[in-house]
């Protein structure tokens, strides 16, 4: 398959006055054409971090403070202003959590897609941006008569459904979804999810995928990367990842996830948290907290490595 969207190294720092933590430390992976990818991991662990550094859109006191990024070989992270407005929304979209509240209420929301529409496309003048608002209302199923309404005569749901077609309407490659229907009810949010993989099916975008629920994630993606403390500890096939998981974190967040239902669980014997980014434990970051640490595990940090006879990267001591 081939690589949509090509990471390697990506640093990104929060600066503060006194000290500079380190949120996202040098993580590498790819995301291929047409496919889902989820990123996993407690919150806190760097996940938005990194789907805003994907998207050039962190801000201070966040800082990208080194690696690449690079879209169909192009890199992202030397873009210049026009180049990156075209790449904000005719190659790379989001859909937020908060996305459906970012809709004007005074405005219709015919205008407001219309408008996103119009700004990237002017060739295709009012008429032609109605057309496709009209369209992009159906491939999310809203009646298009409904097209000229105000935000506030949706639901949340219809308006989270809006927000993923405005997303859509430029024919993106990649679409990044930052906990995307969070906010809704669980039926709400699985109609919301079925839908994105149709359309993905239909459509051949590739997804970015952040949610706090490991079931949906593992539903709805290709592979899974798991962040801790702002490492990639994990990548693996989602349909193997709490099967046959390699690093002791991914584990824990497994047995702590409940199969079928019922309610979330802390981490399974794994006391504590996640270490305070400012100060550090030696070697792994995970050793702290780690069953099975080992003397080399506060000396080294382990590496990411691909282990082919579970077509899955791991960064662990154990698995050497
Ligand atoms: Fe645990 Fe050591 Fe593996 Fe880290 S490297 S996860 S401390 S066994
Ligand atoms: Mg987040």
């Amino acid at each position: 398959d081939r690589v949509l969207l090509e990471v390697r190294n990506l640093t990104v720092d929060y600066v503060g006055d006194t000290s500079i933590a380190r949120a996202v430390n040098g993580i590498d992976f790819d995301i291929r054409e047409g496919e889902a990818f989820g990123l996993a991991g407690e919150s806190g662990c760097g996940k938005s971090t990194v789907a805003f550094a994907l998207a050039r859109l962190t801000r201070l006191p966040g800082l990208v403070s080194g690696g690449s990024v690079r879209f169909q070989g192009e890199e992202v992270l030397s873009f210049e202003k026009a180049r990156l407005k075209a790449y904000r929304w005719r190659e790379v979209s989001f859909v937020f959590q908060s996305a459906m509240n970012a809709l004007n209420p005074v405005i219709p929301v015919s205008e407001q897609i219309m408008d996103v529409i119009e700004t990237h496309n002017p060739e295709l003048g009012e008429k032609g941006a109605r057309a496709r608002a009209v369209e992009m209302f159906e491939l999310v199923g809203i009646p298009p008569q409904r097209l000229d309404d105000f935000p506030h005569q949706f639901s949340g749901g219809m308006r989270q459904r809006i927000c993923i077609a405005i997303a859509l309407a430029l024919n993106p490659r990649l679409i990044i979804m930052d906990e995307p229907t969070t906010a809704l009810d669980v039926v709400v949010q699985r109609d919301i999810i079925e839908q994105i993989v149709e359309l993905k099916s239909r459509l051949g975008f590739s997804v970015l995928f952040i949610t706090h629920d490991l079931g949906l994630m593992i539903e709805f993606c290709d592979r899974i990367g798991v962040m801790y403390s702002g490492e990639l500890v994990e990548v693996a096939p989602a349909s193997s990842i709490l099967t046959n998981p390699q690093h002791p974190y991914t584990r824990a967040l497994g047995s702590s996830f409940p199969p079928l239902s019922g309610p979330r669980q802390r981490l399974e014997g794994i006391a504590g948290s996640p270490p305070d980014l400012r100060a550090l434990p030696q070697g792994c970051r995970f050793s702290p907290r780690c069953p099975h640490a080992m003397a080399l595990c506060s000396q080294t940090a382990p590496e990411l490595r691909f282990y082919p006879e579970h077509e899955s990267e791991a960064a662990c001591h154990l698995l050497n």
